[in-house]
């Protein structure tokens, strides 16, 4: 009881720092797709550095003008904190902490700034997912050494690849407002949700149709959108992922 609480205390506050240096990411890659990622401020037109410190830095200020550059920081780590914490207390258990954990919880802190850059701009670029899926593999990898048995892991790549296929399906169908993005992070979370077994990636698959849904009739009963307008799909596939591993 007391290691899960200390878990669950610091993935909370892991979750929460991480989270606080991904705004900046979050507005230089949230542009149309194909065009090179935001390269200045675009109020006082300053450079972003080169390397790592254009990238990645803690807060979502210009320092050159102030301005707020991506989304609200507050609201970032909130949602880092919150999301980093709930995964850490459902994989704890009187047993101990899950080793499939670390792996959760890196595609957890990179998954939060892909929803918000698909909220913005309606892509999942593939240096995002990439690291997703390299933190994800070695997370899962690390996790089959702990066990000493592949067949999750064999599960988890069998599951990636199902989960490929079935939203390449969909992403075909005439009228899918599924894009190639889509498919690659439904992939990507094949991989987790097939850790866990058939059961939770079969409710991973479900449910971000299921929220979708709901966000769908919420944005058409507000006039937000209208008919045959097309919204995110990324941040459904993603809450979807989380309440399957959390309900499985
Ligand atoms: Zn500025």
């Amino acid at each position: 009881m007391f290691a899960a609480l200390t878990a669950t205390a610091v993935a909370t506050v892991l979750g929460a720092v991480l989270a606080a240096f991904t705004p900046r990411l979050v507005h230089r890659l949230s542009v149309e797709p194909g065009s090179p990622p935001r390269s200045a401020c675009e109020r006082c037109t300053r450079p972003f550095p080169h390397g790592r410190p254009g990238w990645v830095r803690p807060g979502a200020r210009c320092p050159g003008c102030g301005a707020r550059l991506g989304p609200r920081t507050g609201t970032v780590v909130a949602l880092g904190a919150a999301i980093c914490g709930l995964l850490t207390a459902g994989l704890t258990g009187t047993d101990g902490i899950d080793p499939a954990l670390p792996a959760v919880l890196a595609l957890a802190v990179v998954g939060l700034p892909l929803a918000l850059i698909d909220l913005a701009c309606l892509r999942l670029p593939d240096p995002l997912l990439a690291l997703a899926a390299v933190a994800v593999l070695l997370g899962l990898g690390g996790a089959t050494i702990v066990l000493g048995t592949s067949e999750p892991l064999l599960r988890a790549l069998l599951a990636a690849l199902a989960s490929a296929a079935g939203y390449v399906l969909l992403a075909l169908l005439p009228g899918s407002r599924l894009g190639f993005g889509d498919v690659k992070l439904a992939a990507l979370l094949g991989l987790p949700l097939g850790w866990f077994g058939w059961p939770v990636l079969l409710l991973g698959l479900f449910l971000p149709h299921l929220i979708n849904g709901v966000v769908g009739l919420a944005l058409l009963a507000t006039g937000r959108v209208g008919r045959g307008s097309t919204w995110a799909f990324g941040p459904a596939l993603l809450a979807g992922a989380l309440f399957a591993l959390l309900l499985g």
